[in-house]
């Protein structure tokens, strides 16, 4: 295979097969052909589903409140198969003090929430009158500098519910560039966002999102966009060169040559073929390995109504947390049977992913017990390991890898990056930057970063 094109995609996960859609849709009929390492297209996003029981080995979802996505969903004519659990009416739990217990949803709850002593909600004021600190800072530190101390254990549940990941460790710049830039401009988040609100015009609160999957699971976004794509699987790029205003690919299956060259990847498989065009700061980022544990119950098992729990680091507990999978999305398991997702492993316990299957279904089990009542043992047990892990934003090496990559897309015409771990973790976060990379392909120069907004919902 010795071929020309004027686009090559390397990486035909989520963020290669949103590129190669925005890219047709910018330019129909353009030549690009879609390089995947691996036997099948979608990367981390893959549907489980055996004896009636559909779960994820990736992402379960994501949250519809970005245009970029809607726009994706309304294209593929998904938005109409779509499951929608909204947010606003379902309850989300955090571990404290052993017990289940709803996360506010609104400041009425707020106020009477047992999550917080009346000192620590008085406290949450304070950021109204400190300073912003300007240095790099863990969203941790970042947190209790704003809000105080008290609310520690709800950003650990929301870091570990989003990352994985240790909010020690994370980067706020990172995790939260756009609340970062409203702190920094307003001197406090809380007033920032009370001049935007006011700015806007906004008279009601905006409608809370909502969660979104398909019938068939998450795989089904990812093989509808695959299809009709020119994709090659099986095939792994194993270097790149720039030379006479073309990108030379290297694969397994030959070379490719193009004028544009979109990296579609996770950082870590990014850097090894970017390094020769230019030294990264860092070799490798860390990453967040964890099992998803499927446990089927008869509905005599009363699972509480909601998504599902996280447990903050300090309730030290087995799971990190667990979806309530067949109340987010009905039809996820056989009739008259319920369906959780428990998450174990994670930034701060790798080691738990060294034990058996059998011992994480027990540890899972036995854990799940001490907070929902069990009244018969599981009809089914499954441990997902997925061989990828979740690329983590921390402190010391994000923002230099940022700056990197910018002055590499600089300095290199014809290339651009996006995939897991450049501008977020999120589906929506690879949806955004994939139609940003496919608009700076069809402008003929890398596009321009957006200011990062502000989301409604991070968590
Ligand atoms: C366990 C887990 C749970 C998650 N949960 C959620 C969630 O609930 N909600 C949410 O919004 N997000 C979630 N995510 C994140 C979401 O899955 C990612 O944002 C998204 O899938 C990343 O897509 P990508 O294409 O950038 O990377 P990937 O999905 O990793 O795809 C990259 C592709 O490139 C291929 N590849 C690698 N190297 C090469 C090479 N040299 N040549 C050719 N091909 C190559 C790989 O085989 C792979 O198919 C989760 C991720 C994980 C791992």
């Amino acid at each position: 295979m010795n071929e020309s094109h004027q686009v090559i995609i390397i990486g035909g996960g989520l963020s290669g097969l949103a590129a190669a859609h925005f890219l047709n849709k910018l330019r129909p009929g353009i030549d690009l052909v879609l390089l995947e390492g691996g036997s099948r297209p979608g990367g981390a996003v893959r549907s489980f589903n055996e004896n009636g029981f559909l779960a994820e080995w990736g992402p379960h979802g994501f949250l519809d409140n970005i245009d970029e996505s809607r726009e994706l969903l309304a294209d593929t004519g998904l938005d109409r198969e779509a499951q929608r659990a909204p947010l606003g009416k379902f309850l989300r739990y955090v571990c404290h003090r052993g017990r289940l217990v709803a996360l506010p949803q609104n400041p009425k709850q707020l106020l009477t929430t047992p999550l917080l002593s009346p000192l620590g909600k008085l406290r949450l004021l304070g950021d109204l009158w400190i300073k912003p600190i300007m240095a790099e800072q863990s969203l941790g530190q970042w947190a209790a500098h704003r809000f105080g101390r008290e609310v520690l254990p709800l950003v650990d549940a929301a870091a570990t519910g989003t990352f994985a990941g240790d909010y020690q460790r994370l980067s706020i710049d990172a995790v939260m560039p756009g609340v970062r830039r409203l702190e920094q401009e307003s001197g406090s988040l809380l007033r920032g966002l009370r001049n935007k609100k006011k700015a806007a015009g906004a008279k009601k609160p905006g409608r809370m999102p909502s969660m979104i999957s398909f019938p068939q699971g998450m795989e089904r976004l990812t093989d509808t966009l695959a299809a009709g794509k020119p994709l090659r699987t099986g095939v792994k790029a194993l270097a790149v060169s720039h030379a006479d205003g073309q990108w030379r690919v290297t694969t397994t299956a030959g070379e490719l040559a193009a004028p544009a060259l979109i990296v579609a990847l996770p950082v870590n498989a990014a850097l090894p073929l970017l390094t020769p065009l230019s030294p990264p700061p860092v070799g490798e980022v860390p990453e967040a390995k964890i099992a998803n544990v499927l446990l089927g119950f008869s509905d005599r098992v009363k699972i509480p109504y909601g998504f599902g729990y996280l447990a903050p680091e300090r309730e030290n507990r087995f799971a990190m947390g667990a979806m309530f999978s067949t109340h987010m999305f009905p039809g996820r398991a056989p009739a008259g049977k319920v369906l959780v997702e428990a998450l174990v492993g994670g930034r701060r316990h790798p080691e738990r992913l060294a034990l058996s299957d059998d011992e994480i279904l027990a540890g899972t089990l036995a854990d799940l017990g001490q907070l929902i009542p069990l009244c018969e043992p599981p009809c089914f047990g499954k441990v997902l390991r997925p061989a990828g892990g979740i690329p983590q934003m921390e402190v010391g090496s994000h923002r230099a890898l940022t700056d990197w990559r910018r002055q590499c897309e600089q300095s290199h015409p014809g290339l651009h990056l996006c995939g897991f771990g450049w501008d977020g973790i999120g589906i929506n976060d690879m949806v955004k930057a994939a139609k940003r990379v496919a608009a700076g392909v069809a402008a003929g120069h890398a596009a321009p970063q957006e200011e990062a907004p502000v989301k409604p919902v991070y968590f």
